[in-house]
Formats: C-alpha cells, structure tokens, sequence
C-alpha cells in the first residue's frame, strides 16, 4: 500500500494512524458486534463518542463553559445563512470584512435578509492583504461582525483577532485548529469538518450561550442554534461517522501531536520550508503580502504558465497529488493542513527545485 503526499484543499488529507484506527475498529466497534456507522445515535456508545469528542475538542481549544459546541451538517456554506438567521432576531446590521471568494459568499447570505455593512474590504489590494484594525469601520447599529480568518483560494489569512463592540463570527473552516485560539474572543465560530478536523458531511460550531437568545422568528427549525444546543445536535439523526472520525482526529491531535502549541511549531515549519523556496526562486511566486500569508493554503504560479499542465502532470506522477490551483484562480495550490507531513512539504520543495532545473 502507498499512500501519497496529498495536497488536497479539502476534503483533505487526514492523519494515518486515524485511519488505521478507524479501520481496526470498522466492523466489530470495542466488541460490540457492529460499526460505529450502524449504531443508533441514542445508544450509549455512540453518545459515550460524541460526548468524547466534545471533551477533547473543548480541552485541545480551551472552549470556555459559556459556550457550546454544535456538531452540524450542511457544511460551512449552510452556515453562511444559519449565522444571520440566528443573530439578527433582535435587528441590528450584520457586518462583513471582505477579503476573499468565501467571505463573499457569506455576504451574499446575510443580504438575503436584508443587507450587509462592508465594515472593510480587501478590494482595492486585489485580495492580497486584509485590512488593517484602523480600517475596520463597523456601522453604528452593528449586530455582529463576521470574517474569514483564512481564505481557502486566496490563501489569504488575518495575523489578528479583530477587536469591536459587537460579536465577533468567523468562518475558520481552513484555520481551525491548526494553533492555540482564544475562544473568548468570539460570539461565534464556525468550520467545515472536511479541512482540519475529518471528513466532508459534518459542520463544527461553537456559539458563546449569550446569543442563542437572538434568532429571526422565521429562523427554520434545523437552522436554530438553540433548538441544535437544546438537543446535543442531535435534533435530528447527526452524520455519526464523521463525529466519531473527528473524535479520533482531536484524540490524535492531543495524543501523537501533543497539543495545538505543538501543531502550530509543526504548522510554522512547513509554511516556511515552502513560501522559503518559492521566494528562493524567480520561477515561481506568490502575490500574498508576507505578514497576511495562509499557512494552510499556499497559492503560487509559475513565471512561464504554459508549464502548468506538464508541472501538475510531473508532480502527480511522482505522487504529489492535488496541486491544481482552484479553477477560479487558476496556477497552483498546495495546502498543508494538520495532517499534511512535513515529509510531504520536503518532497514537494524538492519536486519543485527539481522542477525549475529541468524546465526552468
Ligand atoms: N469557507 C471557507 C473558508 C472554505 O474554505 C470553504 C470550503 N472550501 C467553505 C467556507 C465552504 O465550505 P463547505 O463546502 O463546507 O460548505
């Protein structure tokens, strides 16, 4: 069996020993007779997995008591509309830092009810760095203010915290736990599992108590983040595998990494080896404003873009899989969330120097 160095911006790689375990434990789960995926949700084994994962992803993140954590489906995306529909119950303007594809969409949501405050825009950079804490300019009856800490396809990712007087939301989906968070910063946070946490098909949130009181009277019942808390999310039948493959991600996170302090010097290291040799070189570049950078998601294109085919087809036959640059964007993108090695940043840095000497 070979497994490659996978690249992928989501789904994306998830760590070995998960899968091995997932795979011992598959058809007979701690000898109970059937698979994790066959249990009902309400049995006690499953909810000895869900309340496991709960446990340590509030102890790897620190998740303070005022706060819940949702274990959603519908994806990040079903979150851009659930954030509003749950905090603009008592009116107020939702407001946007613009600086990628994603967080556009989720001001696409927010104007669906009614209309959306730029509080700061990455525009006029070309979407090369994001606002600075000056430009941020909230609008006087804010309800909260929402950003994308790390945008996918840019690879674009705040180097702060913003500060405001309203709840501050963010779409971490590509960011989570990839380094320590301080929790209480937020009113809400929230990520697609499929980057840094398991598979595609489950949605994380985790929501400060003091607005679950705030949801638009026509919020439906499913998009309630109250009626999911009340519930443990599971209102309805919760994607249980990917629950329970993400407790197994947050147990290796804890347990082999040793922690989020660990995962962001690992994290740190491979971001640098890469962005190292892409400014090493005139052949390939990156437009990001160095302090703004994604660690997670490193955009670069070839000086010579008619190499593209031949770079994405030499790459992938030497096992470097999933460097094709999202189709809007175009070039190359290699993202190295957690469960990227940094055996894969070095066999990549090696491709690409490689690369640059044969054709370059
Ligand atoms: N936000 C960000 C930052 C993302 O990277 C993505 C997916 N790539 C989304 C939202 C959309 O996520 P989903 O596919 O889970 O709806």
């Amino acid at each position: 069996m070979t497994r490659h160095h996978n690249f992928c911006a989501g789904p994306a790689a998830l760590p070995a020993p998960v899968l091995e375990r997932a795979r011992d434990e598959m058809l007979d789960y701690q000898g109970r007779g059937l698979s994790v995926m066959e249990m009902s949700h309400r049995s006690p084994e499953f909810t000895a997995i869900a309340e496991g994962a709960e446990a340590t992803l509030r102890s790897l993140l620190n998740v303070p008591d005022n706060y819940r954590v949702l274990f959603l489906q519908g994806g990040a995306s079903t979150q851009f509309a659930m954030l509003p529909y749950n905090l603009l119950g008592n009116g107020g303007t939702p407001n946007y830092l613009y600086t990628g594809i994603w967080g556009k969409k989720a001001i696409t949501e927010a104007k669906h009810l009614g209309g959306a405050h730029i509080a700061a825009s990455s525009e006029a950079n070309g979407l090369t760095a994001v606002p600075r804490p000056s430009d941020i300019v909230l609008s006087s009856d804010a309800a909260y203010l929402h950003y994308t800490d790390n945008e996918t396809i840019g690879g674009l990712a705040f180097d702060y915290i913003p500060e405001c007087g309203a709840p501050l939301c963010c779409d971490m989906s590509s960011s989570i736990l990839s380094a320590p968070l301080d929790i209480s910063r937020f009113g809400v946070i929230y990520a697609g599992a499929q980057k840094n946490i398991g598979p595609a098909g489950l949605t994380l949130v985790i929501v400060h108590e003091d607005l679950l009181d705030r949801a638009h009277p026509d919020a439906p019942t499913m998009f309630n983040y109250r009626v999911m808390a009340e519930h443990g999310s599971m209102y309805n039948t919760p994607p249980t595998y990917a629950w329970y493959l993400a407790g197994l991600v947050f147990e290796w996170l804890r347990d082999d990494i040793g922690g989020l302090d660990a995962m962001n010097a690992i994290n740190e290291r491979k971001a640098a080896k890469l962005y190292g040799a892409i400014d090493a070189s005139d052949f390939y570049s990156n437009p990001i404003e160095p302090i703004n950078r994604s660690r997670m998601n490193v955009p670069f294109v070839l000086a010579d873009e008619s190499l593209n085919d031949l770079f994405l087809k030499e790459s992938e036959a030497v096992g470097l899989l999933n460097l094709k640059g999202h189709r809007s964007v175009g070039g190359m993108r290699a993202s190295l969330y957690n469960a990227v090695p940094e055996a894969s940043v070095d066999a990549l840095v090696s491709f690409m120097q490689d690369f640059e000497q044969r054709r370059g």
